[in-house]
């Protein structure tokens, strides 16, 4: 690829103490448990709502919510108080009322919000990160910090920090398609809250050439989302194969695909209305959503025996329930299975190379199975909390993450030692 060569001096906008790239759950999760240990907290995300794919890819239900306490637990208990929680498994939420309440958040917790703002380019010196170059509509900007934490999925930060990743299945590469999400109305009170897939099989049923539909969209298992008000669902159907989430050309030309086949879905839609209802669109999501890319090598990688034998952690920072759920990266069909509940240790959190460089949410280290289950927003919530907590007590104690992550296995080694375990 031909390149040119750029040397610009950039502005220094802040220096904080945490900066979290990227305001998903593990973002928001990140940034207000490092700003209730008592850290400045620089919050930067390059769309225009915090929340990540649950408002900006209009996204629930809230798995393994109930599993956690935390955030988890006052997110759920204000959304019900906002009528805005229930739906499908009662685990479904409003994700516009989610935005209005992450805002109130950020407020409350004077957190430093950068948003339409991309995290661009790490600032290094001999291996410890030190800030990162943003860039929004007042062009390149630095952003110093003690800890960064990045939250941004892709672990776009951590790989251009020169962090080692690995991406899709251990034999050939591949990964998990993307799916863009869109919201219904008018959906009939008849339709049961908990029915996510009787809709398709009555389109299956009306259509004659079965081929056509799954060349359309392909994908049989999809889902109707119930949401709290009544009429209303998100529609988990389209998926778009072989395109890379954190490819610049490939996640634009996968947003297309997306809202093509949302088109052909709401033709679909029209066949089945004895059994749906008069329904429209209601709503596109701003983003399409990735369910899979880097994930960024740390110093535990999560395998897929410790998922299997549900593996418990002594530096356990969140522990997961949700079931591994693939959907395969060349098949119309997605594969699932349950585990024991397995541990995500603080050590699968910081990246190797790199100092002062945490990761939280679906960028951490682990394995393409083990991703496949801990990927899911409860999950990625409390280990952002993990994450944020961890940054402040190492800024707080004046050491790296890395020798904390060392002093929390070394604490533990030696109180089994004293019980004489
Ligand atoms: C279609 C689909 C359906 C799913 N269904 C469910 C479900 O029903 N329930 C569930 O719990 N989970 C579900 N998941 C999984 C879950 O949504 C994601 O794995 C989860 O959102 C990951 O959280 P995160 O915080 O790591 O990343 P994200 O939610 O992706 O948030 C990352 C944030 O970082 C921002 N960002 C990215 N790069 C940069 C950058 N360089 N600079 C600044 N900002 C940046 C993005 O804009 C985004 O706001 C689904 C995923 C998909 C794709």
């Amino acid at each position: 690829m031909q390149t040119i060569r750029r040397e610009t001096d950039v502005p220094v906008r802040n220096k904080c103490d945490v900066l979290v790239i990227g305001a998903g759950p593990a973002g928001v999760g990140a940034a207000i448990s490092a700003a209730r240990s008592g850290a400045r907290v620089t919050l930067v995300e390059y769309g225009g709502k915090l929340g990540g794919l649950w408002t900006l890819g209009l996204l629930c239900p809230l798995f393994d919510n109930r599993f956690h306490e935390g955030l988890n637990k006052e997110f759920r208990e204000k959304l019900e108080e906002r009528n805005a929680w229930g739906g499908l498994w009662k685990i479904s939420f409003d994700p516009t009322q989610m935005a209005m309440l992450l805002d109130e958040y950020a407020l409350a917790h004077n957190l430093d919000v950068m948003l339409y703002t991309m995290a661009c380019d790490p600032i290094l010196e001999d291996g410890v990160i030190k800030g990162v170059i943003v860039q929004n509509k007042s062009g390149a900007q630095a952003v110093m910090a003690k800890v960064v934490i990045d939250c941004s999925g892709d672990g776009d930060i951590a790989a251009r920090a020169g962090a080692p990743f690995e991406v899709g299945r251990p034999d050939d590469g591949v990964y998990q398609p993307m799916t863009m999400m869109f919201r219904i109305g008018g959906l009939c009170e008849e339709y049961s809250e908990d029915d996510i897939i009787s809709w398709y099989r009555a389109i299956e049923a009306a259509v004659a050439d079965k081929e056509k539909l799954l060349a359309d969209i392909p994908f049989n298992h999809p889902a109707l989302i119930r949401l709290p008000r009544r009429g209303e669902a998100l529609i988990q159907w389209t998926h778009i194969h072989k395109r890379f989430g954190a490819d610049g050309d490939d996640h634009s030309c996968a947003t297309f695909e997306g809202r093509a086949q949302i088109r052909k879905a709401m033709e679909y839609f029209k066949l089945i209305k004895d059994t749906v209802g008069e329904v429209y669109l209601l709503e596109l999501p701003s983003v399409i959503g990735v369910r899979e890319t880097r994930r960024i090598t740390g110093e535990y990688i999560i395998s897929d025996e410790d998922v299997k034998n549900g593996v418990k952690f002594p530096d356990n920072i969140c522990n997961v329930r949700f079931g591994v759920d693939i959907h395969e990266p060349d098949k119309p069909r997605q594969t699932c299975w349950q585990h024991p509940g397995f541990d995500i240790p603080f050590r699968s959190l910081v990246p190797l190379k790199v100092n002062n460089l945490l990761t939280a949410g679906r960028c951490i280290s682990g394995s393409y199975v083990a991703h496949a289950a801990y990927r899911v927003t409860g999950d990625c919530l409390a280990m952002g909390e993990g994450a944020g907590a961890a940054a402040a007590e190492a800024i707080s104690r004046n050491i790296g993450v890395r020798e904390l992550a060392k002093i929390r296995m070394s604490r533990v080694i030696s109180t089994c030692e004293k019980a004489g375990n």
